[in-house]
């Protein structure tokens, strides 16, 4: 089933991303992690895809067993950077072949430990390439990244929502956004993709902060998101007293969600980075289970 049809109702949809383990770690542990975040009845979960494509059989691996022993609809990350057009047609095959319904189709990072690395020289270049490719011949449906704040190599927010649009047009379903601390980012940057011309749900992703250390990793990931002082002064009180310090954030998270809620947004997509005690907790705490 296509997940942008769970949007159509008019009950907020939760989501939630989890991640494969690494390599070395058994690919079991995920396992347990989404039979705890079970009993919050998630509408779909979504599965990463390791930069350059490191965790490609996993990924596929994990969306395709949520289908089909849990019966829950699944997104698989795919990330087309580092991929020729015959790897990613290979991925693809392989996603319909184990009955995957839905990708979240993203252009990807280049990796870490090459900082030479030159998208000029790949097969693709961006997102909006994978997402005409896989809508050419297969019928996935389809999410894309979107950036509230505007994507890290992006110099203007307007620039970001044109290429924005032109993702959109190409034929994809709906957006997640990468996380944001501060709503206002969120709705501001809503109403200017209306205006724009984008008319498909835009998903707020949300990622409890959870400990000090992960915030300067988030902030790196996330290509940079603010953060509130409310926030900063969460982590500078509680920065050294790990257990405060998780229920802050998971405060912080709870009060971000309700606010999204009360402004009748379609759904909610949790960041769950693998801990489902933290995430049962805020979605309790919302009333999304
Ligand atoms: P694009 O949409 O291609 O945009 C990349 C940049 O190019 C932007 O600055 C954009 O403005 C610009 N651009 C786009 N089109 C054009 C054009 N035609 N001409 C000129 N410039 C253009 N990474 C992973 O490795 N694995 C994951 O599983 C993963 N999951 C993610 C999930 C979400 C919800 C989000 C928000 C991000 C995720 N990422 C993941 C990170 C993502 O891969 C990076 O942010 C990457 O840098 C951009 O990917 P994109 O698909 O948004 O790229």
């Amino acid at each position: 089933m296509k997940i942008c049809e769970f949007y159509k109702g008019d009950i907020p949809v939760l989501s939630l991303e989890i991640f494969p383990p690494k390599r070395d770690y058994p690919l079991e542990t995920v396992f347990q992690t989404i039979e705890e975040l079970l009993s919050l009845n998630p509408k779909f979960i979504s599965v990463t895809y390791g930069a350059g494509g490191s965790s490609r059989g996993r990924t596929v691996e994990i969306a395709s067993r949520i289908k089909k022993d849990y019966g829950i609809e699944s997104l698989a990350h795919l990330t087309c950077v580092s991929h020729t057009r015959r790897e990613v047609k290979e991925i693809l095959e392989q996603l319909v072949r184990e009955g995957i319904d839905n990708i979240l189709a993203l252009r990807g990072d280049p990796p870490e430990d090459d900082p030479h690395f030159d998208f000029s020289k790949q097969e693709y270049h961006y997102a909006y390439e994978l997402i005409r490719d896989a809508k050419k011949v297969y019928d996935f449906g389809i999410a894309a990244a979107a950036y509230p704040e505007g994507h890290r190599e992006c110099k203007r927010l307007s620039e970001d929502l044109k290429y924005l649009k032109q993702k959109v047009d190409e034929g994809v379903d709906f957006l997640i956004t990468q996380m944001f601390f501060d709503n206002r980012f969120y709705y501001d940057f809503v109403d200017k993709a209306v205006a724009m011309g984008i008319n498909c749900p835009i998903i707020p992703g949300i990622m409890p902060v959870l400990n000090p250390r992960q915030v300067r990793r988030m902030i790196y990931l996330s290509g940079g998101a603010s953060i509130p002082s409310k926030l900063l002064d969460l982590v500078e009180k509680y920065g050294h007293k790990p257990e405060e310090m998780e229920k802050a954030g998971i405060d912080y998270a709870s009060e971000q969600i309700s606010d999204l809620l009360d402004e009748k947004v379609k759904g909610v997509h949790l960041y769950t980075m693998n801990k489902s005690r933290q995430i049962e907790r805020i979605v309790k705490n919302v009333g999304l289970a």
